[in-house]
């Protein structure tokens, strides 16, 4: 646009234009001018030239140029007026042709936000804080199955009537506050419910126009959110509950007990750890789908144990934990005893029967512990006492056995290197025979003496051994030891003294380990009655096929096998009939308690006489009394072991007995 400021004019108006002041303007000019010409130029005329002739051809002249310059002038006026005319007419057309853009850019705008609003499945909606009226667009209701007429809603409690009436109180104090109190942007989740009776999850956003922390107009958008909602909940189960049975998971009973805790720090409760006793047998013989379905059954009763607030969760496999508001120990007690009995119920899966039976661990908060995971931990030491005491047990957890459990992994981690350390011998307790007390045989016992600390006694390390899985290279090196020793006395014996070794369950079962053994007599060339293996009962019975198969190849092997520690556990006379055994030994739990009534020494000389109907040999162990061994041998028992015979002892004193 030109710039008429900056440009020199012969006029120069005031830059408003109007046709009638122009029209004034350059009449009054032109007047102005007409009178000045007539009153100056006749009287400067006749001043100058007072000859009448020559005046009157002036005039004419005068009139020639009166005429010119009117001429000129008038040119110069209305050009410069139409000039400006022409700039103004100009700009209109600029402003004009703005303005027509503006135009269609609001139309395009308008179209476009017709378009969304029709095309989207959101509703806009607008409040106006100053008259309270309400708009909402139809989409979203139309959507949920309602009626065009309703639909049309005028004020906010319209809408509130959609709203289901759970969340009603909630979005009433939601709006409410921000009315009274505006922020900038408005941000609501709650449920409505549609045409049919079902619910829809909603989100609603809002923008604020406040003026004088006022609320003037709020508008924004309602959005039926159920998909996201239902994914989240999907995602949510996927991750908190266990998807064999259901149950809440591991990050589900975390997240149950942190809650809990964060909620009622002052409340005490109960947390148990349950873990079903030998399920991975379940799955040995029966398969993982009837494992797997006896869960799911387990999981289905265990559930009616419970109500919430408390709740009870899979922990992964065959592991459960409860949450139990209570730690009055009457009622743990009668809580356990229900889950114990519903677990003890009969359960047939495929037409197999199934007796099902579970170790409990018990921790309490705040006692025991303050968070889940010290809980968790303190239960899973409890439940691992309950295993190691025997089947079906429960045990609570103590500050007695967590420092007992510090210690066994502190021994454990001393017993991994006992081997190679060379802190493991033999001793050896002979055995006589009764009627002629002459030297029969003798029992190996390990002995295991840690650097720069006192004996630790097998009773202590076997068991611990056992559960580590420590044994085997601990077994290994006795029986490689032994049978050093059996060719190292082979000089020195004039008769033939088998040497009893003891035989982990785990052992026997092992069959990878018998074969080491068989190949371990082979190298050592042992010969047949050299060596005898004592295994006991409760390791027959735990794997009872593998353990019968590999005692059939050991006494194939020429060794001989006695069975020991009779009369601890089951004691079940049937065994008796159908193991490969030759020979059996009492308990000392029998020997100790010989004539402290007439049943004890009657039990004692039925197990005597029945082992000798079924030839077995039988040896008493621990007799540390003479009555003791009277009695025995009055009742023809073959061997005699024990204190009073002889101690266990260091090869070079037994070997004086050898000589
Ligand atoms: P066990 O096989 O029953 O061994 C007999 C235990 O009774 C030995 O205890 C022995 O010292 C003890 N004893 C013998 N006579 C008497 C007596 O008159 N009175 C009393 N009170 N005790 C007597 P030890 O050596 O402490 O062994 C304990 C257990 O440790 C053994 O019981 C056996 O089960 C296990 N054990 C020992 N050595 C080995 C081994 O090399 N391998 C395996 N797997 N277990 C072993
Ligand atoms: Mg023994
Ligand atoms: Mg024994």
């Amino acid at each position: 646009m030109r710039n008429h400021d900056d440009t020199p004019r012969l006029f120069h108006f005031k830059r408003r234009l109007t046709p009638y002041r122009s029209a004034i303007r350059i009449s009054l000019i032109y007047l102005m001018y007409g009178v000045v010409w007539i009153l100056t130029t006749d009287q400067l005329l006749e001043f100058m030239f007072g000859d009448a002739s020559y005046y009157h051809f002036l005039q004419t002249i005068k009139g020639w140029i009166y005429v010119l310059i009117t001429a000129i002038l008038l040119y110069v006026l209305v050009v410069s007026t139409l000039d400006l005319y022409e700039e103004a007419k100009k700009k209109t057309e600029v402003a004009n042709l703005d303005l027509q853009k503006q135009l269609e850019k609001t139309r395009i705008s308008e179209q476009r936000f017709e378009l969304a609003v029709k095309g989207s499945f959101d509703s806009i909606w607008e409040y106006d804080g100053v008259t309270k009226k309400y708009f909402m667009s139809r989409t979203l209701l139309r959507n949920l199955g309602y009626s065009e007429e309703e639909a049309k809603l005028t004020v906010l409690e319209d809408w509130l009537k959609f709203i289901v009436p759970q969340d009603r109180e909630g979005f009433l104090q939601m709006t409410e506050t921000f009315i009274a109190h505006p922020t900038e942007t408005l941000e609501m989740t709650y449920r409505v419910l549609r045409a049919d009776g079902t619910v829809a999850w909603i989100r609603t956003h809002g923008t604020s126009r406040i003026e004088d922390g006022k609320l003037v107009k709020v508008a924004g958008s309602h959005t039926d959110i159920t998909l996201s909602k239902n994914y989240e909940e999907e995602l949510t189960k996927l991750a908190y509950y266990h998807s064999l049975t259901g149950l809440l998971n591991w990050h589900g009973f975390a997240k149950k007990i942190q809650d809990r805790i964060h909620t009622q720090p002052h409340t005490p409760f109960t947390l148990l750890y349950l873990d079903i006793d030998d399920f991975k047998n379940i799955n040995d013989f029966h398969g993982y789908s009837v494992g797997d379905r006896m869960l799911v059954e387990i999981a289905n009763d265990l559930v009616h144990l419970v109500e919430a607030p408390e709740a009870v969760a899979n922990l992964g496999g065959d592991g459960f934990g409860f949450l139990i508001e209570t730690v009055d120990p009457t009622k743990l007690t009668n809580r356990i005893a229900s889950i114990y009995a519903s677990l003890r119920k009969l359960r047939s899966i495929d037409g197999e029967w199934l007796d099902v039976s579970a170790c409990i661990g018990v921790a309490q908060y705040p006692k025991d512990d303050q968070t889940f995971d010290d809980l968790m931990q303190s239960a899973d030491e409890a439940m691992y006492e309950a295993k190691s005491k025997g089947k079906n047990t429960y045990v609570f957890f103590s500050d007695a056995l967590h420092d007992s459990r510090l210690q066994s992994i502190a021994l454990t981690n001393e017993l991994r290197k006992a081997v190679d350390n060379d802190e493991l011998y033999m001793m050896y307790q002979p055995i006589y025979g009764l009627d002629d007390r002459r030297l029969a045989s003798m029992e190996a016992l390990v002995r295991w003496k840690p650097t720069g600390r006192d004996h630790v006694p097998p009773d202590t390390f076997i068991p611990l051994a056992e559960t580590t899985g420590l044994i085997g290279k601990i077994e290994l090196w006795v029986f490689e030891s032994v049978f050093k020793q059996v060719i190292a006395w082979r000089s020195v014996r004039h008769q033939s003294v088998p040497i009893a070794i003891n035989l982990s369950s785990r052992g026997i079962a092992d069959d990878e380990f018998v074969r080491k053994i068989i190949g371990l007599l082979k190298k050592y060339e042992i010969k047949k009655g050299e060596i005898e293996i004592e295994i006991t009962e409760t390791g027959l019975i735990e794997n009872y096929e593998a353990a019968l198969h590999n005692l059939r190849i050991l006494r194939f092997n020429g060794v001989k096998i006695l069975l020991d520690d009779f009369g601890k556990g089951y004691s079940s006379l049937t065994y008796l009939v159908s193991l490969p055994i030759d020979l059996l030994k009492i308990d000392r739990g029998f020997t100790s308690r010989i004539h402290s009534s007439n049943e004890i020494d009657a039990v004692i000389a039925t197990i005597v006489s029945l082992a000798h109907s079924i030839n077995l040999e039988v040896i008493a162990e621990g007799i540390e009394y003479e009555n003791q061994l009277d009695y025995l041998a009055k009742l023809k028992t073959d061997y005699g072991q024990g204190y009073h015979l002889h101690k266990p002892a260091l090869p070079e004193i037994v070997e004086k007995l050898l000589k």
